[in-house]
């Protein structure tokens, strides 16, 4: 029996004596088993019967616009579920625009899984031609956490299980399914199909260090004149809030959230030192990293940005990622909520204290560099042009007023000075370009929260940033979720103000757009806001709406840095003209 004829009788019809199913049937029953409830694809061949199955069956299906930001859409919402998100894509062409997403999801440590149909292997393996032919297997493999292949239909349920296991536990990554065409299609015995899945229980088992290991970090804690915490997007992704909040008020160690981190305490708490970041990297002596790698997001660790004496604590559930960098004097290998639910228990009552002068120390600084940054946004709040600080500060004002708003940013100046400018009052609110800091995530992360959390979401969008997904506003007016985009526009990459070259054509750096425009052809509501009051009435009436938005914020074309805060990693060479 052919898949086709299998749709027209319908799985678990009797043909003759026997009740059939197919592999569709069996990967949308393993994934129902499992307790997936949305799914973010394209469809296509061989893929489209399964996305419909899907929704019949009752999970949520999210059809995309393009496969990376379907990926995205999934990173995001293993990142804020613990539980794998999952991206359904087309063979080849398909397969490798999610592939993106998949290798973003490893590199920030996101639970995911993409299955992709493919197509028939006896002819891609002999190279024959076949319609959208690829050896997907072997290309996902350097790019994923791990890459399976299904050849036969009873074999799905174990597939999908072992996906499901190896994306969330231990460090969390991207998993690529592949599962062929004929697979797909392959009917087999109902009975037989049905006993072939299984749930996967406990996928990510609670890891707990020696009690030795324990008190070799208190130990160096209690000795410390200067400590510090650092708590990263894995503390976040551990929803661990309540041992993390526990662990830092105890102590009462100044920490320093890292931006997917924001929230995880308040960003207006007394001992967040964010305000004064170089300061507290650079001088202190003993630093316990939460969820945070040493990597160039903090300066792998090295003299001058830190102090060269310093000696590190690191709290991670992958043992191999310590001393990648720097000598890790204390490891605490296991999840972050059973290691500071160990630690704070067996730190007795003042065991560790901060001594005031560091104290001292950072608040000074800290009142310092606030005073400073109040100048800069005064200045801002009546420039005209607009300015990108004019208009954050009012949505940061916005935002105030919304606390259980998700924020999605990303940008090269959207990203950072959204990043200093609002602060977070909620844990895992703050979703952005992470780890590679890529740009495309940002429509498909926002779609992601609107999803799992039916909450409004806010993207703040560089104009460049925005265009690599942006004709993901259809999706969201598809399905119409309360996400408004607010377009931070200077017309181009880092700013606008660029000359056209001697030819006539545009600089590299330049871009043009009405944004507001095109949400309105999709049916979607537009604001093109010129000064900070412009955009705080839109975004008031826009999330008072619930409905999709998207503020075209008309910024100076001649605000903005070249490459933002990381200017420094462009090289060097002879100076290009501008
Ligand atoms: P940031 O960019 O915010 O500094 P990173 O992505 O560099 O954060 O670091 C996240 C780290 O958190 C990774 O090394 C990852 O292994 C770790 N991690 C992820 N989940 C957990 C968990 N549940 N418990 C402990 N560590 C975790």
């Amino acid at each position: 029996m052919t898949i086709a004829s299998l749709r027209e009788t319908e799985a678990g019809d009797t043909v003759g004596a026997q009740r059939l199913t197919d592999g569709i049937h069996l990967v949308v029953d393993a994934l129902k088993l499992n307790e997936v409830e949305a799914v973010y694809g394209v469809v296509g061949i061989p893929i489209t019967d399964l996305a419909r199955l899907a929704q019949a069956s009752g999970i949520r299906y999210i059809g995309f616009r393009h496969e990376s930001a379907a990926g995205h859409a999934a990173a995001a919402a293993g990142f804020l579920t613990r539980k794998p998100g999952i991206c359904l894509t087309v063979s080849a062409p398909g397969f490798l625009n999610g592939l993106v997403a998949l290798a973003n999801a490893t590199v920030n440590c996101f639970p995911m899984v993409q299955i992709s149909g493919s197509s028939e292997r006896h002819l891609v393996d002999l190279q024959r031609g076949d319609y959208e032919e690829m050896d997907q297997l072997a290309a996902a493999r350097q790019f994923a956490k791990a890459a399976y292949r299904v050849h036969r239909a009873e074999d799905i349920g174990r597939g999908v299980a072992r996906a499901i296991r190896t994306a969330v536990s231990g460090r969390p990554g991207g998993v690529y399914l592949d599962i062929p065409a004929a697979v797909l299609g392959e009917v087999i015995d109902a009975g037989l199909g049905a006993a072939s899945l299984w749930r996967v229980v406990d996928p990510a088992p609670r890891q707990v260090p020696e009690p030795a290991a324990l008190d070799r970090a208190i130990e160096l804690l209690a000795s410390a004149q200067r400590p510090l915490v650092v708590l990263g997007k894995g503390a976040a992704y551990a929803q661990a809030d309540d041992q993390i909040r526990e662990f830092v008020e105890r102590t009462g160690i100044p920490y320093l959230p890292m931006s997917m981190a924001k929230g995880l305490l308040p960003d207006d708490h007394p001992q967040s030192v964010a305000s004064t970041r170089s300061l507290a990297l650079r001088r202190a002596d003993v630093v316990m990293l939460v969820g945070a790698r040493l990597n160039w997001l903090l300066g792998h660790g090295d003299a001058p940005q830190w102090n060269p004496d310093v000696k590190f604590i690191q709290v991670d559930i992958a043992s191999t990622e310590l001393d990648s960098n720097q000598p890790i004097a204390a490891p605490l290998v296991g999840d972050v909520g059973s290691v500071l639910a160990a630690l704070s228990e067996r730190t007795g009552p003042g065991r560790i204290t901060v001594p005031a002068p560091w104290r001292d120390e950072l608040a000074a600084r800290s009142a310092d560099n606030v005073a400073k940054m109040s100048k800069r946004l005064a200045a801002a709040e009546t420039a005209h042009p607009m300015k990108f600080l004019g208009a954050l500060q009012a949505i940061r004002d916005v935002l105030r007023d919304n606390p259980r708003a998700y924020l999605v940013n990303e940008g090269a100046n959207a990203l950072d000075l959204a990043r200093n400018t609002i602060g977070m009052q909620v844990p895992r609110h703050r979703l952005d370009s992470g780890t590679w800091g890529v740009m495309g995530i940002g429509l498909g992360f926002a779609i992601a929260a609107a999803v799992e959390s039916g909450d409004p979401v806010v993207a703040i969008e560089g104009d460049s940033a925005f265009g690599f997904s942006g004709m993901e506003l259809e999706t969201i007016c598809r399905y119409d979720l309360p996400i408004v985009t607010v377009v931070l526009n200077n017309s181009g990459v880092y700013r606008g103000d660029a000359a056209a070259s001697e030819s006539g054509d545009p600089a590299p750096t330049a871009l043009q757009a009405r944004h507001d425009l095109m949400i309105a052809a999709f049916g979607g509501r537009g604001y093109r806001a010129t000064t900070p009051d412009e955009v705080t009435t839109a975004l008031r009436e826009a999330l008072a709406l619930g409905k999709p938005a998207l503020i075209d914020c008309v910024i100076d074309p001649a605000d903005g840095t070249e490459s933002g805060n990381i200017a420094h990693l462009n090289p060097k060479g002879i100076t290009v003209q501008r």
